[in-house]
């Protein structure tokens, strides 16, 4: 199974010019692979290959010395991405898909460079890329894996480093265990085995930001500098903290999975149009989202069951006798006539669980 980790990198200015000899490198590389191509296709009314085109790069770098600032493997992968464009082009016209003949690239749309197999490596706190220099890397988690290739793009004047790892796909074993999961706002989500997952510190602080940048931009003037700036701002936090959800996203799903076999979720469709739509329940809504999704591709790909209920009435109910036990939000605690006393949410995340085995 393929997997993909990616990283801020923050180049000092000298690497980061190295990076930008290299990318300009690699365009102007595939602009001429891509004319000699058209040309050969022309003239012999066969297209280059993959091999042929590859074989030339020691030659060119006799006439373009400026080639050998440039790790070799990074030109050869040039070639692969040109070919990959021409099979791709290939395979459309075959299934009858739209499709594009490769093009030209332009600077605005030649963004990122490939190391296929070797040099690159992760010192530390740093990437040690050949020709380019040791970069500094933000690695918020440990890529897992053996790593295959190494992405370095540019987008919007940052950095990023892509690293595609073979993760081998460890079967889990089976699982009778049941779970019941109520999504929340104050807390992500309660379990119906009475465990709370929390949003962690680091990404609440990152949403209370999101919530004051959104003001900002509402509070400047149309058209203005200032709210462009504020725009700017705004949809880079946002990134970062789609950023952070995700990978949180990731641990708690990876936890959930292998622990249980049987997952019941709120129908999020269904829960978005009963509830109403303010900031907070817009927040928390993606970090619900990513839960549910990550836990559901995960669950799959381990043969695992997701079931997603009908949320009506799951926090009014009360889960030990049925009977309907009216609440305002402000009440935490569900309390019934029958006894039963519990969590609110954890009464509510019993009921999914419930309707979840009722329906299957
Ligand atoms: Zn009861």
């Amino acid at each position: 199974m393929q997997r993909t980790y990616k990283f801020r990198l923050y180049p000092a200015k000298e690497e980061q010019e190295n990076i930008h000899f290299a990318l300009e490198r690699c365009r102007l590389l595939y602009n001429r692979l891509l004319a000699e191509r058209i040309a050969a296709y022309k003239q012999t009314g066969q297209s280059l290959t993959y091999y042929e085109q590859k074989a030339t790069l020691p030659e060119r770098k006799k006439y373009i010395p400026e080639l050998k600032n440039v790790h070799s493997q990074v030109l050869q992968h040039v070639v692969e991405r040109l070919d990959k464009a021409y099979q791709t082009f290939f395979r459309r016209i075959k299934t009858g898909e739209k499709a594009g003949f490769p093009r030209f690239k332009p600077e605005s749309r030649y963004n990122s460079f490939t190391y296929p197999q070797s040099g690159f490596s992760i010192e530390g706190k740093h990437l040690r890329l050949s020709k380019i220099g040791d970069v500094r890397i933000r690695l918020h988690r440990q890529p897992q894996g053996n790593i295959k290739t190494c992405t370095i793009m540019v987008k919007n004047g940052k950095y990023y480093a892509c690293f595609s790892c073979e993760v081998e796909n460890v079967p889990l074993p089976a699982s009778e265990k049941q779970i019941g999961i109520d999504l929340g706002i104050l807390r992500l989500a309660v379990t119906s085995d009475g465990e709370r997952i929390e949003s962690p510190q680091f990404l609440r602080k990152s949403e209370d930001k999101l919530k004051q940048k959104q003001r900002a931009v509402s509070k400047k003037k149309r058209g203005s500098n200032r709210r462009r700036k504020a725009v700017r701002e705004l949809a880079r936090l946002h990134e970062k903290v789609a950023n952070q959800r995700k990978d949180y996203a990731h641990q708690v799903s990876r936890k959930l999975v292998n622990e249980y076999g049987l997952f019941a979720f709120e129908d999020l469709n269904i829960q978005r149009m009963v509830k109403n739509h303010h900031l907070a329940k817009s927040i928390a809504d993606s970090g619900w989202n990513g839960l549910v999704q990550f836990v559901t591709y995960k669950a799959e790909s381990a043969g695992r069951q997701v079931v997603q209920v009908n949320p009506y009435r799951t926090s009014q109910r009360c889960s030990n006798c049925g009977e309907i036990v009216p609440k305002s939000l402000a009440v935490r605690v569900h309390q019934c006539s029958c006894g039963y006393t519990a969590d609110r949410d954890e009464n509510a995340a019993i009921n999914i669980l419930n309707l979840a085995l009722k329906n299957i």
